[in-house]
Formats: C-alpha cells, sequence, structure tokens
C-alpha cells in the first residue's frame, strides 16, 4: 500500500475545511476517496482515514500488537524551493521503558529507536528529538514495560541514560511519570528531571499544597523556542489534567495541573510575543482529546499527541478557531514507531506553509545503535 501526501498550501490556509476540504495526509489512494467523503466531525475535525473513533473513549494505555500491513512510511517529503524552509521534528511518545524488542522481536527496541534517529539526523542534520511523555515503567506487567516494575528513582532507569546517548533534545512529562505509587516528586526529579541533559517541559503542572516552595518547579519549562533553519520554533509541553486525580493520592506530588486550553491560551501569544514564528504543542493527552483542542484553540500549528498510544495513519488536520489548520499526530507507543514531522516555512514571510508528518516504523530494518544496545544489555543482566 503506497501512501501519498497532500499538501496544504499556503493559499488554503484560513479557508473552510468542511467536509472533504481539509486534506488528510498519509492516507492510501483507496482511503482518499472515503477521506474525500469524510463528514465534517466536531471541532471541524476531518478524519484521517476513516478508521478514527471519534467517541473520545480511546485512552486504553495498552500496547496493541500492531498490523504491521497497515502502517507505512510516507512517501520522501518533497524538495523545497525558493524561500521554502524546512523544520524537521522527530518525536515519539509512550515509551514506556520499553528496552527491548517485543512482538517475537520484530517491533522496537531501544538500540533501534536510537539508530533510526540518528540515521535520520544524518539525514536531516537541523532535526529536533522530541519525548511526548511516559517514559517510566511499563504499565505494571511484563509486556509492556521492561519486564519487572520499579519504583521511584529507578523507574527511570536506564531510560534517562539512554536518552542522553541518544540526545533527545525535548521531554514531555506523561502521567506515568506521576503514578508509581512509591515515586515521590523527589524522585522524578532526582531520577529524572535532574539528570536529563534537554529541557523538561511541562506548561501546565504548578505548585501545589505539598510543593508550595517557589523552587519545587526548578528544571521544569513550560516551553521552549528553538531557532531552526533560522525560524523561531515554540514547544509547548503539556499534561492531561486528570493526572494528578489518576496518580497515587500520594502522589499527585502535591502539585496541581492546570487546565490545557487555559494555558494554551495563556502560553501562545506569551510565545508568540517572543518571535515564535511556529507553535507545536506536545501533549501527554489522548489523540482524540488533542483533536478537540486543536478545535479549540487558536495559534496551534501541530500538536503531537500522546497517552493513548495510537499510531498514524490516523493523523488529522483540524479546523482553529482562528481558521489554521492544526495537524494532529500521535506516534503509537512503546518505541514502535519514530515521527517525522516537517514544518514547511516561507522565510521570507516567516509564516507556516505546510505541515507533514510521516510514520517510520522501528523495527529489524533500523540500524541498531551500540552504544544505547550497551546500556540495554548491562541492565539485562543485572534484573
Ligand atoms: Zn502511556
Amino acid at each position: 500500500m503506497i501512501f501519498s501526501h497532500f499538501f496544504r498550501h499556503n493559499e488554503s490556509r484560513g479557508k473552510a475545511s468542511a467536509a472533504g476540504q481539509g486534506q488528510p495526509r498519509h492516507v492510501s489512494h483507496r482511503e482518499a476517496t472515503a477521506a474525500g467523503d469524510a463528514v465534517e466531525l466536531r471541532n471541524g475535525a476531518v478524519p484521517h482515514s476513516g478508521r478514527r473513533s471519534h467517541d473520545g473513549t480511546v485512552n486504553s494505555e495498552k500496547q496493541r500488537d500492531i498490523p504491521r500491513d497497515s502502517i507505512q512510511t510516507g512517501a520522501p517529503f518533497p524538495p523545497l524551493e525558493g524561500s521554502l524552509v524546512g523544520v524537521d521534528i522527530l518525536h515519539f511518545n509512550d515509551f514506556h521503558r520499553k528496552l527491548n524488542p517485543s512482538q517475537d522481536g520484530r517491533v522496537g527496541g531501544a538500540a533501534r529507536l536510537a539508530g533510526l534517529a540518528e540515521k535520520t539526523r544524518q539525514e536531516f542534520p537541523n532535526s529536533v528529538l522530541v519525548s511526548v511523555g511516559d517514559v517510566a515503567n511499563g504499565n505494571g506487567d511484563p509486556p509492556y514495560g521492561c519486564g519487572a516494575w520499579d519504583e521511584g528513582v529507578r523507574s527511570f532507569e536506564p531510560v534517562v541514560k539512554i536518552f542522553n546517548e541518544m540526545k533527545v533534545d525535548l521531554l514531555e512529562l506523561g502521567n506515568s511519570e506521576f503514578k508509581d505509587p512509591s515515586n515521590n516528586y523527589e524522585s522524578l526529579q532526582k531520577g529524572l528531571i535532574s539528570k536529563f541533559r534537554g529541557e523538561v517541559l511541562c506548561g501546565n503542572v504548578e505548585r501545589g499544597p505539598a510543593y508550595p516552595d517557589e523552587h519545587a518547579l526548578d528544571g521544569i519549562k513550560p516551553y521552549s523556542i528553538k531557532q531552526l533553519q533560522g525560524m523561531n520554533v515554540a514547544f509547548i509541553g503539556l499534561v492531561a489534567q486528570d493526572m494528578a486525580t489518576r496518580a497515587n493520592p500520594l502522589m499527585g506530588f502535591g502539585l496541581a495541573v492546570a487546565n490545557l486550553d487555559e494555558t494554551l491560551n495563556k502560553l501562545i501569544p506569551e510565545v508568540r510575543a517572543k518571535g515564535a514564528d511556529a507553535v507545536i504543542v506536545m501533549a501527554h493527552e489522548s489523540f482524540n482529546g488533542c483533536v478537540d483542542i486543536a478545535g479549540r484553540v487558536s495559534g496551534i500549528d501541530a500538536i503531537l499527541a500522546g497517552r493513548d498510544h495510537k499510531q498514524s495513519p490516523e493523523a488529522s488536520e483540524v479546523k482553529a478557531p482562528d481558521g489554521r489548520t492544526t495537524l494532529v499526530t500521535e506516534a503509537g507507543s512503546h518505541g514502535a514507531f519514530l515521527g517525522h514531522m516537517r514544518l514547511v516555512l516561507d522565510s521570507s514571510t516567516r509564516s507556516v506553509l505546510r505541515v507533514e508528518d510521516r510514520l517510520m516504523p522501528v523495527d529489524a530494518s533500523a540500524p541498531i545503535d551500540p552504544e544505547v544496545q550497551a546500556i540495554v544489555d548491562a541492565f539485562n543482566r543485572n534484573r
């Protein structure tokens, strides 16, 4: 099955995306017809492939046996001409300490994920590598995690070491970072935040009664603005608002979690005022939740979703209140996929013309990163 890309050009921005006009991407020729006939969904979302559930109930947090023939790497991005520049974002989410390949060795593996990221980065040297939440442990049983449940500081080992080796640039905090029953905020700080060499993002976590100290959130930033290809690209991090209630009560850490829409409506004008030419939201919120956000909040060019472990080709283009189209995508879970998002901007006007996204399976075709493999081997030996 060959996937074709449909590109949204400048002239299409701001126009209505009623039924079928919001151009889907990563849609097969066969599916494209169905998508073209699609009805408009709530908040203006246009279904990507016609297979996506829109009832908002998908939140399984479970690894699914991914049908391998249903996922394809998107076609290569088209060349950039004239004043166009491409900003490349490599993304994954819900890694859940899945160090070793799963599904009889066919899927994932930290060393393959790192190898594929490095290979892609060699081809696109100015790309950033981002993780959209849930790096700790698994979901309590061996198929989902590293094969053992660890608590406290150990729940982040050896992920933080691997992410540093992979040179992950941005790390958004997911609900699992706040979930372990014996965790406390100190272990999150000691085990992950203080050891990670990139930037840790989470714009809607706030000091609460148990942690009123002004330094409580040291090491966590609401956003980062990176200069890429001469453009200023803002990355805003968010965690699901029910994080604190889903976590162990000891563990909501005495922190508070602010409403996502309100946080975005505060932070987006702030980053735009600081010169952001593009705004990417890294939201550890469900795919459908992110589609809803994209339909309610203006000023977002793309949302990288997480938490419900969905994978493209379910990416959606959503009509935002300000008329722009916001791409929502998610790269599965457990290191099974590496997403490659490309923002195409016009450097003369500093405006985003289109957003493209493709999903690369992490499988035996990916090169092994020897340093990461050594970290995994050492961890396996000590279990
Ligand atoms: Zn997860």
